[in-house]
């Protein structure tokens, strides 16, 4: 199974994705408070030798989670990943406007070899040609502009961009916690 459940702190916050070997885990652990959402989803564990009978469990797509590591909610909070990015940047080469969904690269507005960072707000998408046109140079350097300014996401929107199968219970408690201005919210 590829779905991934939503964990929940008990504030009712999303604060991450788990995988259903996370949350079995967790459930074993007795960490789960209670689930909720639309969706069910069944593992099937192993056979007990003394009954015969075969554990299960069964989970919500929402779950909430007494955590003991609180989450950090600043914008760093979420790891910059390609798929994260690109998804962000909504495919979108941010030099020639060209969209495409493949051979897109991460590129640093201003060049690592220039002191630039690989954070989200020093990266966009950028399409293989207009990579190797840039090389190392910076933006003044080349005489270019960025067709869209990159943003760091906030945690909630961190989570809608790591994930391209969110369920629809899922979505809407995410929507719920984004600003009414976020640009994740222009994502199909
Ligand atoms: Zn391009």
């Amino acid at each position: 199974m590829n779905q991934l459940l939503l964990a929940v702190d008990t504030s009712g916050r999303p604060s991450r994705w788990l995988t259903w070997q996370d949350a079995v885990t967790q459930d074993v652990l007795g960490k789960i408070s209670y689930g909720f959402g639309d969706f069910e989803f069944t593992f099937k564990g192993g056979v007990n030798r003394f009954t015969g009978r075969e554990s299960q469990i069964t989970l919500k797509s929402i779950l909430v989670i007494a955590s003991q590591s609180p989450v950090r909610w600043h914008s760093s909070s979420i790891p910059l990943s390609n798929s994260a990015l690109f998804r962000r940047d909504r495919n979108m080469c941010a030099y020639c406007g060209k969209v495409a969904f493949r051979e897109m690269t991460r590129d640093h507005i201003t060049p690592l070899s220039k002191g630039g960072k690989d954070t989200w707000l020093n990266c966009c998408t950028c399409c293989a040609a207009c990579n190797a046109k840039k090389d190392a140079f910076s933006l003044e350097q080349i005489g270019w502009e960025l067709l869209y300014l990159p943003y760091a996401p906030t945690h909630q929107e961190g989570l809608i961009l790591q994930n391209r199968r969110i369920l629809f219970d899922q979505m809407e408690l995410l929507r719920a916690s984004l600003p009414k201005h976020s640009r994740v919210l222009e994502l199909n």
